[in-house]
């Protein structure tokens, strides 16, 4: 469709730019870290500065690595034959930390006998965060995080993220997924540009799907083993 088509053009541009620029900032920002760390040995009651300049730091750091990410078009390493609600077995304790303190309860509902994904784990962990982590920042005043994992009509393997959260407003939906496209205060808009192209990568589909007011649904289908999925569906 063409929604698609605009998403792989945007993926695009920034994977050129990204494979330029990533390379150039690492380096830098780690000679940048450490100075920053000798210099804390001599600043006396400058902690707080010195906080400061390592949170920037980090924000740079995880933002060049989103960007790596990005600049890698479609590259998989290491194709391995999965199970979705195993990784989630993984992700769910990490992710629980940050959950509980805004009151957020995630639940996980995996039926049997759904098949295998052939994926590169690592990637498809970075997606499951990414959503999980956009549901738990929707309830600043808790709810339920659902994660429902299943088969669907066409036998793909369907795993929908779904929030009680503030929802997206139509304006917001026709702008996901480009880059630094956020509505947050200290968001870096690149979250679901890279889950998009982890998606694509892997030959699935993700779309977002919101009640505003009512919470949102992120739903990513990826082909079974063996299997490749309708792209057109
Ligand atoms: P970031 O989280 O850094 O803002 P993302 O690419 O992850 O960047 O998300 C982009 C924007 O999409 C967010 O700023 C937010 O407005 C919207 N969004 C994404 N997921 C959700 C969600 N589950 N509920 C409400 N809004 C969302
Ligand atoms: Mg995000």
């Amino acid at each position: 469709s063409e929604q698609r088509m605009i998403q792989s053009e945007k993926l695009s541009v920034v994977g050129q730019l990204a494979a330029g620029v990533a390379h150039e900032i690492r380096n830098p920002l780690t000679a940048l870290k450490g100075f920053t760390q000798l210099l804390h040995r001599s600043a006396e009651g400058k902690q707080r500065y010195y906080e400061m300049m390592l949170t920037e730091l980090e924000r740079i750091n995880y933002i060049v690595g989103e960007f790596m990410v990005l600049s890698r078009p479609g590259q998989l390493s290491q194709l391995v034959s999965y199970r979705i609600g195993r990784m989630l077995e993984d992700i769910v304790p990490i992710m629980d930390s940050q959950a509980i303190l805004t009151n957020v309860i995630i639940q996980i509902d995996e039926r049997p006998d759904v098949p295998n994904v052939l994926c590169d784990v690592n990637q498809i962990k970075q997606v499951l965060v990414n959503l999980m982590k956009n549901a738990i920042e929707a309830m600043p005043e808790g709810g339920t995080l659902r994660i429902q994992i299943r088969t669907d009509e066409a036998g793909d393997v369907l795993i929908e993220i779904v929030d009680q959260g503030v929802g997206i407003p139509q304006h917001v939906i026709d702008r996901l997924g480009e880059p630094f496209y956020t509505t947050k205060q200290s968001g870096t808009g690149l979250g679901l540009t890279v889950c998009f192209k982890i998606i694509q990568a892997h030959g699935g589909v993700l779309s977002l799907s919101s009640e505003a007011g009512e919470g949102t649904v992120a739903a990513i289908r990826l082909p079974a083993e063996g299997k490749t999925i309708d792209q057109k569906k």
